[in-house]
């Protein structure tokens, strides 16, 4: 345990999320664990369900290991073991891929993070308000927050919700 794990079906805007988190570029595409301070476990791309797992040195994990793990995990679809999952979907559009890995989270006991995210393309915001209504009839989020990845609208919210969360606090993210 001790990871933030950002699910989302394709193209909702992960990466870019991560990419804002870390405040740096990372390539999710590489099969090497990165070198930097935080560093990407792994990432299952299978289906619609997309999973990016997050880790910091600070766990002192034997990087093999640990990516074997949650790459079983991932393959498993289980994410019991997460600290808090960021659960990203678009403002503009749900789909059929939304719903389930929404179905798939709703079992978990660690809390899901809604993040409503490319706010900025959405020119009229008073259309965002049912929308958002609507999602947080869907399951109990611990948070429903429309973002913008690319700007960077309510990333800071949360950086700050996965400090509170993971058991090192201040040491996961920068
Ligand atoms: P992933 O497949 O979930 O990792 O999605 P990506 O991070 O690769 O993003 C998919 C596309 O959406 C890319 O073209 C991004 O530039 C774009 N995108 C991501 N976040 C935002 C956002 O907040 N606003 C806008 N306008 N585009 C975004």
């Amino acid at each position: 345990c001790g990871f933030v794990a950002i699910v989302g079906r394709p193209n909702v805007g992960k990466s870019t999320l991560l990419n804002k988190l870390l405040g740096q570029k990372v390539s999710i595409t590489s099969k090497k664990p990165q070198t930097t301070r935080h560093r990407i476990l792994g990432i299952d791309t299978q289906g619609a369900w997309q999973t990016i797992f997050v880790d910091t040195p600070g766990l002192h994990i034997e990087e093999k290991r640990a990516i074997n793990r949650l790459m079983n995990r991932a393959a498993t679809s289980s994410l019991g073991d997460v600290e808090m999952v960021v659960f990203v979907v678009e403002g503009t559009r749900w789909t059929a891929d939304d719903e389930m890995v929404l179905n798939k989270l709703k079992g978990l006991r660690c809390p899901v993070v809604l993040a409503v995210n490319k706010v900025d393309k959405i020119e009229d915001k008073a259309t965002l308000l049912p929308h958002l209504q609507w999602l947080g009839q869907q399951m109990a989020f611990a948070e429903i927050l429309p973002i913008s990845a690319k700007s960077g609208t309510n990333v800071e919210t949360i950086r700050e919700l996965a400090r509170q969360q993971l058991p090192e606090g201040e040491h996961y993210f920068p």
